[in-house]
């Protein structure tokens, strides 16, 4: 793998952006996953400080009038997430490779900083089937969904602006998949 090489992961909601970057993040030690900051309430499985760094609008606006993210979006209309620069910008440094997870916003706003960085759009393997994982994780009301839907279908009609997309029929799969692209 291409020390120091950033890449971005976007995809739609429920696509299984989090399973496939949490195996890497398990199984290819070389690769270092961003910490987003994010204004949204922890959801009942995750950790302060390993999923996301909760925290509340004013010290995210600070940190946004500081320049200290990298890119940040509101997504799904709601709540306001961010790259935190510093720590990528460490990760570069020490030799690993960054990898962000984030939005089609996000990924745009990477793409204008750092257009030397891989873009990598994870698909579901049907529409059904992104229906299907939505509703089977069962931590968003019946609004989220929808609203997440309609995300989703704005986020898939740009997946051709990426270098590259891989399809997630499988976590491990598309996780090698992945990494075998950031080399
Ligand atoms: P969730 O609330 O389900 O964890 O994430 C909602 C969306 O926010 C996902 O599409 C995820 O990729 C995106 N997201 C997570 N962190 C960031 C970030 O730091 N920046 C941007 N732009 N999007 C993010």
């Amino acid at each position: 793998m291409a020390a120091g090489r950033l890449t971005v992961l976007a995809g739609p909601t429920a696509v299984g952006k989090g399973s496939v970057s949490a195996y890497v993040r398990e199984h290819f030690p070389k690769v270092w996953l961003s910490v987003s900051v994010t204004t949204r309430p922890p959801r009942p499985t995750e950790v302060d400080g390993i999923h996301y760094r909760f925290i509340d609008d004013a010290t995210f606006e600070r940190m946004r009038a500081d320049g200290d993210l990298l890119e940040w979006a509101v997504v799904h209309g709601r709540a306001k997430y961010g790259t935190p620069r510093g720590p990528v910008i460490e990760a570069i440094a020490a030799g690993l490779s960054p990898l962000l997870e984030i939005d089609l916003q996000g990924a745009r706003q990477v793409r204008e900083s750092m257009p030397e960085a891989l873009f990598v759009f994870l698909d579901p393997p049907s529409w059904d089937e992104l229906v299907r994982r939505l509703i089977g994780r069962g931590t968003e009301s019946r609004d989220e969904r929808e609203a997440r839907l309609a995300t989703a279908r704005v986020e898939l009609a740009a997946a051709d602006e990426f270098d590259v997309r891989i399809v997630n029929d499988d976590v491990q799969r598309a996780a090698e998949e992945l990494v075998s692209l950031m080399g």
